[in-house]
């Protein structure tokens, strides 16, 4: 049987791609883009590596994460003032700090001199996190609000898309064009792990989708960042993933580090500590060095 689509994945044709997403399609086999945002460069040999807490939960807390993740070569600060929550149950601990948050993260911008990137989950705080943040970080559960997205981009502020757990990679795609189309350059994929019956342990829902990296990269000139905390929703299993994200091409990593993960407001079982991040950004840096002319620290 003659497969015609030339491309391998198994749910985009190449009649997708001219049509249905041709501003994020690739115009031919070494179109990868390059922007600078905050003086990082996404696209080229640096892979730019974001880490923080999940939740934005204090000043001290973001202050001290600040200060430490920059120390080990973290080229952007993330953390959550808004965060999509499954549940809407709330302890004193597990509350958003929303506004305040936001102001904690200005003030580590500031103090630190690192830039940061924060989720929003609803157009009425756009103009509030966009005056502040770096990145615009879409999360998972948004990926597919459409009207939101178009809202996002024009802002024109730089965007970071998560995958939504459920989406393929055709879905994913459209969603990004979705941002392109506004004019907006400067967008990130990140791949977040997916839901699938089999995920090794009962605390994890999700299983990182390693081969959407170099599929994606066959189809997209955008940058594809891995999350290997979320995937994983396990400490152990962070470190391993983050390098073998690296081995497979990420363009860039995002890691949940809290100074004591067992306390970590949400989520507890996915932060890596201060000298666990610090040691896995070095051995990150050499596989990158090992494959190919690629680096994370500068
Ligand atoms: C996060 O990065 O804090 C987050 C909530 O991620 P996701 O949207 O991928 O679940
Ligand atoms: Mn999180």
């Amino acid at each position: 049987m003659k497969i015609e689509n030339k491309f391998p994945t198994k749910d985009i044709s190449d009649e997708d791609i001219k049509t249905k997403f041709p501003l994020v399609a690739k115009k031919n086999a070494s179109h990868k883009s390059k922007f600078v945002i905050a003086n990082v460069e996404f696209g080229g040999d640096l892979i730019p590596v974001f880490a923080g807490p999940n939740m934005v939960e204090s000043e001290k807390l973001i202050l001290d994460c600040a200060k430490n993740v920059k120390s080990s070569g973290a080229h952007f600060l993330r953390g959550g003032a808004f965060k999509p929550l499954t549940f809407p149950y709330r302890s004193e601990k597990y509350t958003e700090t929303k506004e305040e948050g936001i102001k904690w993260l200005l003030k580590a911008k500031k103090e630190v001199g690192i830039p940061i990137i924060t989720e929003v989950m609803e157009e009425k705080y756009l103009e509030l996190v966009s005056e502040v943040t770096d990145i615009i970080q879409i999360g998972s559960r948004n990926m597919q609000n459409f009207p939101f997205l178009t809202a996002c981009a024009k802002t024109q502020k730089p965007i970071m898309l998560k995958r939504h757990y459920g989406s393929s990679l055709r879905d994913w795609l459209g969603a990004a064009e979705y941002l392109l189309v506004e004019g907006n350059q400067k967008v990130i994929l990140c791949e977040r792990g997916v839901s699938v019956p089999h995920t090794h342990r009962a605390t994890s829902r999700f299983l990182l989708d390693l081969q959407v990296v170099p599929a994606a990269q066959e189809i997209t000139h955008l940058p594809i960042v891995v999350d290997p905390s979320h995937a994983t929703f396990w400490r152990p299993w962070v470190a391993p993933m983050a390098l073998a994200s690296i081995a497979a091409g990420s363009d860039g990593i995002m890691l949940e580090v809290h100074p004591d993960p067992k306390n970590s407001a949400v989520d507890p079982l996915q932060p890596i500590d201060f000298k666990e991040f610090n040691v896995l950004v070095k051995k990150m840096d050499n596989i990158a060095k090992s494959i190919g002319k690629r680096h994370v620290l500068k």
